[in-house]
């Protein structure tokens, strides 16, 4: 069997966690987050003191036995010294420091192999993130980019967080623009992408869509038989 990945990419509370991990679960698939290994690195950074400015040692971090990631059905778990640390990564202000890190070229390179390796030749895999579709998995057989309004991500988001929906935009617009201006593998749509706007659809109709969108494509390709 080949390698089957799917990617699903778009800026920050776009719904590309849930949705990802809710098709996957549906089909039977394996899924990743990849958002957790900058989230992750940027954790264990701060817990080991280092400095977000010297990009050698971030890269000696991001290769150190000391943490790890692992694919689960409903979490993608980082472990930092036998602990999980999950609560921690998924905080908003880490979201700051993993989009800090996420600009160096260098640990960008040192977690590339990390995420290639969730794909498998048995498994079909659903890796979400900003370059899935582009750096991460260029060749995957199906690419969406789940994108909505500033307004309503950051309505959605302040629901979840509880934070003011101004506080809200503000630092995701900041995330968003560092995401999309960055040198090194910015967000983008990646070439032969499907866009999903969620704008003005909950989560069962976003799922929904790309659940379609998806059995199409496995249908065109004699694929069916991977879905459960
Ligand atoms: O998607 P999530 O919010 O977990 O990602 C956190 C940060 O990690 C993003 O803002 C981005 O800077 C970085 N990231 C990335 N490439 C990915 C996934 C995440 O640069 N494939």
């Amino acid at each position: 069997m080949a390698e089957y990945v799917i990617t699903i990419d778009g800026p920050s509370a776009s719904g590309k966690t849930s949705v990802s991990r809710d098709v996957a679960n549906a089909f039977g698939w394996r899924w990743v987050s990849t958002g957790a290994f900058y989230r992750g690195l940027a954790v264990v950074a701060l817990k080991e003191k280092i400095d977000f400015d010297d990009e050698s040692a971030l890269v000696r971090l991001a290769n150190s036995p000391i943490w790890s990631v692992e694919m689960n059905p409903n979490e993608t778990t980082v472990m930092y010294s036998g602990q999980r640390i999950n609560p921690e990564i998924a905080l908003d202000d880490t979201g700051m420091y993993a989009s800090k890190i996420s600009q160096y070229p260098l640990v960008r390179q040192a977690l590339l192999p990390l995420q290639r390796a969730c794909a498998n030749k048995n498994h079909v895999l659903i890796a979400e993130g900003r370059d899935c579709g582009t750096v991460v998995f260029p060749n995957a057989l199906i690419k969406i980019y789940l994108t909505a309004s500033s307004d309503s991500r950051a309505q959605r988001r302040s629901i979840e967080n509880t934070g003011s929906f101004e506080m809200v935009r503000t630092l995701q617009e900041e995330r968003d623009r560092s995401d999309e201006e960055r040198t090194h593998a910015p967000l983008q749509i990646p070439d032969g992408a499907q866009v999903i706007d969620s704008s003005t659809m909950n989560r069962d109709q976003v799922v929904d869509n790309a659940k379609r969108l998806i059995r199409q494509e496995f249908s065109r390709r004699k694929l069916d038989a991977l879905i459960r």
